[in-house]
């Protein structure tokens, strides 16, 4: 199932690859926080509608509400891309929190952030309480706070 939904996934991102733009954009808003070669290879999309997985095993693997909810705070993260609702990529919050989950494809790798990803919703829910992303919520806060910019890449690494 996991190699299922990497190759969903690759097909995803291959579709909207002429629609995403480089992180990079924000270069400035996340100076400090964010490296610019971090920024320029990672992407996002807006849309209208998150593309999600409606893969019956999914929803055979106690998944249901996670693929039927619509609007999951309006973004994804899908390895090295994330999509956003167009309300969603008004907000430089947002940005921030999607880009702490590319960090964690990239360290974690597809397959173990899949399987990492899918054991922490199923035992968690959808919430915070779900140590990845837990994770990319209170980086986003701090964020948010206005704290000193501090090596959010560095500081994801250290934490998985
Ligand atoms: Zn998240």
């Amino acid at each position: 199932m996991i190699e299922l939904l990497e190759s969903w996934i690759d097909e995803v991102n291959e579709a909207h690859k002429s629609d995403r733009r480089p992180c990079s954009v924000l270069q400035h808003q996340f100076e400090g926080y964010y490296r610019p070669d971090l920024l320029r290879s990672s992407y996002f999309v807006v849309v209208k509608a998150l593309p999600m997985p409606k893969m019956p095993e999914l929803r055979e693997a106690g998944l249901g509400d996670f693929i039927d909810n619509e609007d999951h705070f309006g973004g994804i993260t899908y390895k090295d891309t994330y999509y956003l609702l167009p309300e969603a990529a008004r907000d430089v919050g947002i940005h921030f929190h999607e880009l702490v989950h590319v960090i964690q494809w990239r360290t974690l790798g597809a397959r173990n952030f899949i399987q990492r990803y899918m054991e922490e919703i199923r035992r968690f829910g959808y919430s915070e309480k779900a140590p990845l992303e837990g994770m990319a919520y209170r980086l986003q806060k701090r964020f948010e706070e206005g704290v000193l910019p501090f090596d959010v890449e560095k500081k994801v690494v250290a934490t998985l």
